[in-house]
C-alpha cells in the first residue's frame, strides 16, 4: 500500500500537533478543523481503507476507539456528545488512505451529514 501524509506525520517527516502516541497509534489536530474539535486518530500500521481490514486486527481497531473514548472525556465531551467517524472510499469523502477516526466537538453536529 502506497505511503500517505499519515505516514510522514508518525515518522515525524512533516509537522502535525499531536495530542496523544502510544506504541499502536497517533492522535493529532485535522489541519482543517470541520468542529471546534476536530482529532483525527490513526494506527500506525498502514491500512488503507476500512475494505482492507483483518481479522486479526480488530484489537486494534477497537484501540483506536478507546483512545477517541479517553480524548473526549479528558476534553470534557463525554457529557455533552461528541462524533466519532472513519470514511471509506472515495464517495464517502475519504481523502487520505490510511485508516483513521476524526473526532468531532464542541458544537452540535448536524445529521445527517449532507
Ligand atoms: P478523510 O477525508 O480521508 O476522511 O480525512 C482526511 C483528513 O485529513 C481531512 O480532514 C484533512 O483535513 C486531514 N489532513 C490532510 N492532510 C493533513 C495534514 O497534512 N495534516 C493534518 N493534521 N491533517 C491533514
Amino acid at each position: 500500500m502506497a505511503e500517505t501524509i499519515f505516514d510522514k506525520i508518525i515518522n515525524r517527516e512533516i509537522p502535525a500537533d499531536i495530542v496523544y502516541e502510544d506504541e499502536q497509534s497517533l492522535a493529532f489536530r485535522d489541519i482543517n478543523p470541520q468542529a471546534p474539535v476536530h482529532l483525527l486518530i490513526i494506527p500506525k500500521t498502514r491500512i488503507a481503507t476500512i475494505n482492507d481490514l483483518q481479522d486479526d486486527q480488530k484489537a486494534l481497531v477497537g484501540h483506536l476507539f478507546t483512545v477517541a473514548r479517553d480524548l473526549a472525556r479528558e476534553m470534557g465531551f463525554d457529557e455533552s456528545g461528541y462524533r466519532v467517524v472513519m470514511n471509506c472510499g472515495e464517495q464517502a469523502g475519504q481523502s487520505v488512505f490510511h485508516i483513521h477516526l476524526h473526532l468531532l466537538a464542541g458544537k452540535p453536529l448536524g445529521w445527517p451529514p449532507y
